[in-house]
């Protein structure tokens, strides 16, 4: 008998704009995450007037420069109605950086200029003098322990309609004074955490599987472990100091 292979769709969003600090890493451990849980995943870059794909299982973004998020803003605003029906729907999304502000009410860069968001996630945020640069530590109530590399100037706040990612143990996180970084509305994370987060931060990926593949298939049964590069990676993440 041949194998089911149980399909998940990836929405990479906006690589050629969104795409800074190795965020490409994340789509790369998701795909490698997906397969090693018995899944076959595609990854369907969407960029500025692309469509869709008919079906959507995951979606991941990435940062970018605020002139690159000027570009991308108008097509997401094109395409808000969708994203929000996606969201509201339960698919699970993890944004990140640039595109964390893009889901939120707006981005007020250090210019001036404003930047109208989607409103996905419940956050503002306003470009500020300063650039928080550096690896962090978070810990967080349902994934334990986060480790990451942050490097902004937004200071984003919370509404009561998010809940943070986590609690910041080391760095700076959403602003240099709340202690909390990232956020949270039903399965759609926001975080300035770039590109080795879901590498280095497997509990992530499978969170976002695992919702994937709840919503398609009915359930998950995680089959991957954590492996030793893993292992290692989050070991030297944290003897670096910011
Ligand atoms: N321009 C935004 C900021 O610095 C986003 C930067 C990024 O995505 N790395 O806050």
């Amino acid at each position: 008998m041949v194998s089911e292979q149980r399909e998940l769709t990836i929405v990479s969003l906006y690589p050629r704009d969104m795409n800074i600090y190795g965020d490409r890493g994340n789509v790369l451990s998701l795909v490698r995450r997906a397969r090693a849980h018995g899944y076959a995943p595609s990854v369907v870059e969407v960029d500025p007037g692309d469509p869709l794909p008919e079906h959507v299982d995951i979606v991941i973004g990435g940062g970018g420069q605020d002139s690159g998020q000027g570009r991308v803003a108008k097509d997401l605003a094109a395409r808000a109605d969708e994203i929000r029906g996606l969201a509201a729907d339960g698919t699970p999304m993890l944004v990140i950086c640039g595109l964390y502000q893009l889901f939120g009410h707006r981005f007020v860069t250090h210019s001036g200029e404003e930047l109208v968001g989607i409103g996905v996630l419940d956050v503002e945020t306003r470009g500020g003098s300063e650039r928080m640069i550096g690896n962090i530590v978070l810990e967080s109530e349902e994934f334990g322990e986060i480790i990451g590399y942050e490097n902004h100037s937004g200071n984003t706040e919370l509404g009561a309609g998010s809940r943070p990612l986590g609690r910041v143990v080391q760095g700076a996180g959403n602003n240099p004074s709340d202690g909390v970084e990232g956020a949270r509305t039903g399965n759609v994370i926001g975080s300035y955490l770039h590109g080795s987060l879901l590498p280095k931060n497997p509990a992530l990926s499978d969170f976002l599987i695992g919702e994937a593949a709840q919503r398609r298939y009915g359930g998950f049964a995680p089959i991957a472990g954590t492996d030793e590069t893993v292992r290692r990676a989050r070991a030297s993440a944290k003897r670096r100091p910011r």
